[in-house]
């Protein structure tokens, strides 16, 4: 090509171009919940339950990170608070989780609030459960949420 149209192109040039424009948090991420890997929760108290990073810091998102929890039949959470609210949407499964003292049933469709400084827990059922999971990725002014 000559005149107007000569320009540096091809594909190393066109990612040179985008990581330039590139602002951390802006970029779009499109993942599907059964291909992202997923790590075993050490935390005290869990048993049997996988998590994957949908969208979470890493990815450069500013305010929010969700992730997805697998949970095998008779798994749980561990029984835990802390000082965020959780908004919780169960994919698949039944079981059951700890709220307000209480253990109450939910399944595929539910939506959970879980509020700050409340203390809960997620128990499967013996079909398991999967749910995503938000968390707020700073807290304390600035403090990265863990698990974000
Ligand atoms: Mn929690």
């Amino acid at each position: 090509m000559t005149g107007l149209f000569v320009r540096a192109s091809g594909p190393a040039e066109r990612d040179r171009r985008r990581q330039a424009k590139a602002k951390p948090g802006c970029n779009v991420v499109i993942r599907n919940i059964d291909r992202v890997p997923e790590k075993p929760v050490e935390m005290d108290g869990a048993r049997g339950v996988r998590m994957a990073m949908m969208v979470g810091r890493a990815d450069g998102a500013p305010n929010f990170a969700l992730r997805h929890f697998r949970v095998e039949p008779g798994g749980h959470s561990p029984r835990h608070s802390h000082d965020y609210e959780h908004e919780v949407y169960i994919v698949a499964g039944s079981g059951e989780v700890l709220l307000e003292g209480a253990y109450r049933r939910i399944g595929q469709g539910d939506v959970i609030y879980v509020p700050a400084n409340s203390e809960h827990q997620f128990r499967a059922g013996d079909e398991g459960m999967r749910f995503l999971c938000l968390v707020p990725v700073t807290r304390n002014c600035g403090e990265p949420t863990p698990g974000s």
